[in-house]
């Protein structure tokens, strides 16, 4: 096996061109279970871990946020960007133990792209781009249009996920998960909520009750309406809301829950953000 330590995007790039089995590793908390229970040999092994530029982030001079795909979630758990994306802090904190959330990334999440992972439904909700860069040159792609199917997405294999783009947003956001127990859980049913209060709309994404992050464009689309009346949302207006963010999932039934469960799990997370985001009568 070769074992490529990448001090350079470029090199890490030129490693997966010209290796015959390459596979990227950036903090190895997905990869290694697979090694570890045998569902996956490595031919060859490309570290991202030394690559300074990957584990960063910065301000775009339109003042979105770029965070590169090796920045470990211990770094999004507090200061600036906890401060600028809360939801994106709040998955972060939720994401196994210490140990995971310093060496766990998006990157690493986006490469894996299970539906329960967490930091998805935040890059959905805020509208994220994912930057693709292969020796060819580089792509955006909105995470929309990025994940297909559960632990399929649109990467190529010559390709690195080099980081994700936020739009800036002011209001409410949160992420919440529900689980078998309070830590160390893989989400049965998950959601981001983020109130726009520029456009004074909503955006709610749904994890691990479908093959791929939904967004419950019915759902926004009505609290929207609700919204506009500029009077305090009704009981009735919040049935109606956690019903259409039900609607979105296509959950299943697997060794994790039901989907009767995951389907109630989503009408409780709907409506208890919308309760935090509002004032409902
Ligand atoms: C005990 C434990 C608890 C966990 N709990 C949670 C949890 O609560 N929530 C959650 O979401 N996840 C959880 N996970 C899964 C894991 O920690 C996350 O998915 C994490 O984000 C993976 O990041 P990583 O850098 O370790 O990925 P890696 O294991 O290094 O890589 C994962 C996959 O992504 C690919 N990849 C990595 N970086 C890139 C890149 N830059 N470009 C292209 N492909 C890339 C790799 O080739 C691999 O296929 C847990 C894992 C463990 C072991």
């Amino acid at each position: 096996m070769t074992v490529v330590n990448a001090q350079s995007i470029d090199e890490a790039l030129h490693a997966l061109a010209e290796l015959p089995e390459p596979r990227l590793v950036a903090g190895g908390t997905d990869m290694m279970v697979e090694v570890n229970f045998g569902r996956h040999k490595p031919g060859d092994v490309v570290s991202l871990r030394q690559v300074r530029e990957l584990r960063s982030w910065h301000r775009n001079d339109d003042g979105s946020i770029f965070i590169g795909s090796g920045l470990p979630y211990k770094v999004m758990e507090e200061g600036e960007l906890a401060m600028m994306f809360p939801a994106l802090a709040q998955a972060a904190r939720t994401v196994g133990s210490p140990q995971i959330r310093a060496a766990g990334t998006l990157g690493g999440n986006l490469g894996t792209c299970s539906p329960a992972g967490d930091g998805l439904p935040v890059l959905a909700a805020l509208d994220a781009e994912v930057h693709l860069r292969s020796l060819s040159g580089e792509r955006r792609v909105p995470f929309s249009q990025f994940m297909t199917g559960v632990k399929k997405n649109v990467a190529r294999s010559d390709e690195l996920i080099t980081g994700v783009t936020i739009p800036m947003t002011v209001g409410f956001q949160g992420y919440a998960k529900v689980g078998v127990r309070n830590a160390m859980v893989i989400a049965i049913a998950s959601a981001c909520f983020v109130h726009d209060e520029s456009s004074n709309s909503v955006r709610l994404a749904l994890g691990a009750v479908a093959p791929t992050i939904v967004r419950c464009t019915e759902a926004e689309t009505y609290l929207d309406g609700v919204l506009a009346k500029a009077t305090p949302i009704t009981s009735h207006e919040l049935d109606r809301f956690k019903e259409l963010a039900a609607s979105a999932a296509r959950p299943i039934t697997d060794h994790r829950s039901t989907a009767d469960y995951r389907r109630h799990a989503v009408t409780i997370l709907a409506k208890r953000f919308a309760e935090r985001a509002f004032n409902v009568v």
